[in-house]
């Protein structure tokens, strides 16, 4: 029988989340990199006031409220501002507008498993290139690929590392195509890379209120870049991809700067502290300015202590990838959390 399906579809694997325990479960979720502070409560004012009348009409197609208020906090005006439902609706967008069979994808190795899935689905081809062990990033095998897209997340998942601003405007320089910064985590970090943005015209940067905002439940990211590259991505993107609600949310959680400072700051300090116990514990830990560890036990076996936790109720994030098969990623949680992981991990190292 022929199949439904494209040959991409049929021969892709498709992206597989972290899990998602019921709500009701008391499960410790480190395995998503989501924010263990409640989101501000800006979202209450937001929902109690919210004229529900409003929801018979489509919402606003470019999310102008949001874009607004991210041009704001920015400082970039708002016609710079593309929003996505989700930064992963963003990264599609890119890939959806850029490529085509004889146009690469092309990314350093390993970072987030979605530009793989994300390529798959088009008839375009990926080309990934492996990090050196110290994560410093292969410049010159990037330009010489010189891809119709090339992603650089930064800070990097699951290493946690930074790429140097000087990194990424020598790449804008080099690249005839365009360089997609993927700053998901900028918001626990001490530098981002908006000034690229603003000096070159073939660079987006992707942020998201996943991670920092700890709104990962209403998916709401953005890209921001020059109206020249923003063109292509506005005329293929849904007409009504932002829904009012989220909008409205997202406008006013962007201007409560502080709430989100100060909870990235405590997930700073907890992601010391949760160094410092691991390193104790004889794990290699890769310094990170995000949420999150990328850490080696030196003393038992990754995949083994990965599903040791999650029988105890801790799920953290194991990859079956070269290069990672001996390393887990822990997301920080809140100091309660983190102690009863250090205390459940240092009994299964025994
Ligand atoms: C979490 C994450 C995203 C996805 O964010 P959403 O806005 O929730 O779609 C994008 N890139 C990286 C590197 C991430 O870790």
């Amino acid at each position: 029988m022929t199949s439904f399906f494209r040959a991409e579809v049929d021969a892709m694997t498709g992206y597989i989340p972290g899990e998602q325990p019921k709500s009701d479960s008391k499960i410790i979720k480190l395995n998503s990199n989501e924010n263990p502070y409640p989101p501000s409560p800006k979202v209450k004012d937001v929902l109690q006031d919210f004229d529900w009348e409003w929801l018979r009409r489509y919402p606003d197609s470019s999310a102008t409220n949001f874009r607004n208020a991210v041009s704001e906090v920015l400082n970039v005006p708002a016609d710079w501002i593309i929003v996505g439902n989700g930064s992963d609706e963003v990264l599609n967008l890119v890939i959806r507008a850029c490529t085509d069979a004889d146009r690469k994808v092309v990314y350093p190795m390993p970072t987030y498993v979605l530009y793989r899935t994300l390529v798959e689905m088009q008839p375009a081809q990926t080309v990934e290139i492996d990090y050196p062990a110290d994560y410093k990033l292969p410049i010159e095998e990037l330009v010489q690929v010189d891809g119709a897209v090339t992603f650089i997340a930064t800070p990097n998942s699951p290493s946690g590392h930074v790429v140097p601003v000087e990194d990424l405007r020598e790449l804008a320089t080099r690249l005839s195509g365009v360089l997609v910064i993927d700053e998901a985590y900028c918001d626990f970090a001490s530098s981002d890379a908006l000034s690229v943005v603003k000096e070159f015209d073939n660079v987006i940067s992707i942020r998201t209120l996943s991670k920092g905002y700890s709104l990962a439940g209403i998916r709401l990211g953005f890209g921001v870049a020059n109206p020249k590259l923003l063109q292509g991505l506005y005329k293929i993107k849904d007409s009504y991809n932002i829904d009012a609600i989220a909008c409205a949310i997202g406008a006013a959680v962007m201007r409560d700067q502080d709430y989100k400072n100060s909870c990235a700051e405590k997930v700073r300090i907890s992601r010391n502290k949760l160094s410092v116990d691991l390193e104790k514990l004889g794990f290699k830990v890769w310094d990170s300015q995000t949420n999150f560890l990328l850490v080696q036990p030196t003393k038992g076996n990754a995949e083994h202590l990965y599903f040791k936790l999650k029988e105890q109720g801790i799920l953290i994030r194991y990859f079956k990838q070269e290069g990672l098969e001996d390393k887990l990623r822990i997301a920080v949680g809140t100091d309660e959390e983190n102690t009863i992981l250090v205390k459940a991990l240092s009994e299964l190292i025994q």
